[in-house]
C-alpha cells in the first residue's frame, strides 16, 4: 500500500519547487510563489479524480475527520455512529468536538454491519461513519438508505481504500462527506495530510474556515479578513501538499501495481479449502492495498498468523490482537483516560464499551489475516511469497 515505497525525482521536483520560492504557507505571500500554490493544485487534482465538487485539504487524516464533522455542525452531544474495527482516529476525532462516539459491530465485509446500525440510532444520532477499512468498502447502498430514513449524514473515511470504487464512484465522494489521509503509510503520502471531499458547499465553505482559525478568506489581506465562527489550525503546509501533488499523479499506477500483485496472491489462496475471503459489496471494487481472508477459528488464524510471521512472510496482521485497531485493546477509551477533564456530555453519554457485546465483530475479526500488499514487489517475489505463504496456511489447517 505505501506510497512512500515509491519515492522519486517527481516528489522531489515539487517540494525544490516550494523551496526555492521559500512560500511554505498555502495561503496568501501572491508575489513571492513563483506561481506554485501546491495545495490548491492537489485540491483541483483531487477534485477531478474524486469527481467531487469540492476538496479542502488539512494536516492529517484525523483533522480531516474532525473538520468534516465540525463542517457538518456535530458538536456536544451529538452522537456518531462508528465500527468497532477501525484505526483510533475515529473515536478522536468525535471526541474532539466533544460528540460521542457509539461502537457498532462490523460483518464479513469488515465494515460497518447495516443491522447493526440500524438498532444503533437515537435521537441524538447525527452521523453515520463508516470505515472503508484495509481498501475495502461499507455496503454503502444499505447505509445511504438508513441514513436518508432517519435523516443522518453519511461520512466515510476512506483513509484506507483511496482509488477503491462503489457503483463506479470513487469511495469518498458517495457520502455527505468522504476523508482521506496522506500519512506516511498510506496509499498515497504527503509525509502528513488529509482531505475531506463534498459536494455541498457549506461543508465545504465550514471547512475551509474552521481549519484556518476561523478566517473568512475573502480578499487578499489575512490580517483583514473576518472569523465568522471559532475555529482552529488544522492547516496543511506547502511543502507537504507537493509530496501529495506528485504521488497523485502516480495513484492510478499504484493501484494497478497493487491489483497486480493482490490478484497473484489471492489466486494462490484460493485453492485451499477453509479460505473464505472477505465480502466486498455488489458493485464495489477494492483499491487492493490489502488482502483480508478468515479462517475456520479464532484459534486457527492466531496460529496461522504467527506461523507466517515465521516463514518470514512479513505485513500481515491479526488485526484482533492490535492495539490500535480493535475495540478489545481500547481501554483508553473505554475507561475514559483522558488528561484533562472530558465534557459532561461525554462523561454521561459515552457508553462503557469493554461491557458491550461485540460478539458479532469478534466471530468475523477473530478469524482474519489481513496481508499488506506492497507496490515495491517484483513479480517473482511476489510468486514466491503466494507459494510460501499458501504452504503455511495448508500447514495449519
Ligand atoms: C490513517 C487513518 C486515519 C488517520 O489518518 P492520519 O493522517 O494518520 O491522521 C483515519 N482513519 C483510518 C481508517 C486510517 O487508516
Amino acid at each position: 500500500m505505501p506510497g512512500f515505497e515509491l519515492f522519486g525525482e517527481q516528489e522531489k521536483k515539487q517540494v525544490q519547487d516550494v523551496l526555492d520560492s521559500g512560500v511554505l504557507m498555502r495561503y496568501g505571500f501572491d508575489g513571492m510563489r513563483n506561481g506554485h500554490w501546491k495545495a490548491k493544485e492537489l485540491e483541483a487534482a483531487l477534485e477531478r479524480r474524486m469527481k467531487t465538487e469540492y476538496v479542502h485539504l488539512v494536516s492529517s487524516g484525523t483533522a480531516a475527520l474532525t473538520v468534516a464533522l465540525a463542517s457538518a455542525g456535530v458538536g456536544a452531544g451529538d452522537e456518531v455512529i462508528m465500527p468497532t474495527f477501525t484505526f483510533v482516529a475515529s473515536f478522536e476525532s468525535i471526541l474532539a468536538l466533544g460528540a460521542i462516539p457509539i461502537l457498532v459491530d462490523v460483518d464479513d465485509t469488515l465494515t460497518l454491519d447495516p443491522k447493526a446500525v440500524a438498532t444503533a440510532i437515537t435521537k441524538r444520532t447525527k452521523v453515520v461513519m463508516p470505515v472503508h477499512m484495509c481498501g475495502s468498502m461499507a455496503d454503502l447502498t444499505a447505509l445511504q438508505s438508513i441514513c436518508k430514513e432517519h435523516g443522518l449524514l453519511l461520512l466515510e473515511d476512506a483513509c484506507q481504500a483511496i482509488g477503491g470504487s462503489y457503483n463506479g464512484k470513487p469511495l469518498g465522494s458517495i457520502g455527505d462527506l468522504g476523508c482521506f489521509s496522506f500519512d506516511y503509510v498510506k496509499t498515497i503520502t504527503c509525509g502528513e495530510g488529509g482531505a475531506l471531499i463534498t459536494n455541498t458547499k457549506s461543508f465545504y465553505e465550514n471547512a475551509h474556515k474552521y481549519s484556518d482559525h476561523g478566517h473568512d478568506h475573502i480578499g487578499n489581506d489575512r490580517g483583514a479578513e473576518a472569523h465568522p465562527f471559532l475555529g482552529y489550525n488544522f492547516r496543511i503546509s506547502e511543502l507537504n501538499a507537493a509530496v501529495g501533488l506528485a504521488q497523485i499523479d502516480r495513484l492510478d499506477d499504484f493501484l494497478e501495481i497493487q491489483k497486480r500483485n493482490y490478484t497473484i496472491l489471492r489466486e494462490a489462496l484460493s485453492e485451499i479449502p477453509g479460505i473464505v475471503f472477505r465480502r466486498v459489496p455488489e458493485g464495489g471494487e477494492e483499491n487492493y492495498s490489502f488482502l483480508n481472508f478468515f479462517l475456520p477459528s479464532e484459534e486457527v488464524a492466531r496460529k496461522t498468523h504467527a506461523a507466517l510471521g515465521q516463514n518470514g512472510v512479513d505485513g500481515c496482521f491479526y488485526w484482533f490482537d492490535n492495539n490500535w485497531h480493535y475495540y478489545r485493546r481500547w481501554e483508553h477509551l473505554t475507561q475514559k483516560k483522558s488528561l484533562g477533564k472530558l465534557p459532561e456530555d461525554v462523561l454521561e453519554s459515552l457508553p462503557d464499551d469493554s461491557k458491550s457485546d461485540f460478539s458479532a465483530s469478534d466471530r468475523w475479526v477473530g478469524r482474519n489475516i489481513s496481508c499488506l500488499i506492497k507496490l515495491s514487489w517484483t513479480i517473482e517475489e511476489v510468486q514466491q511469497r503466494a507459494q510460501r505463504m499458501a504452504a503455511t496456511i495448508q500447514s495449519q489447517l
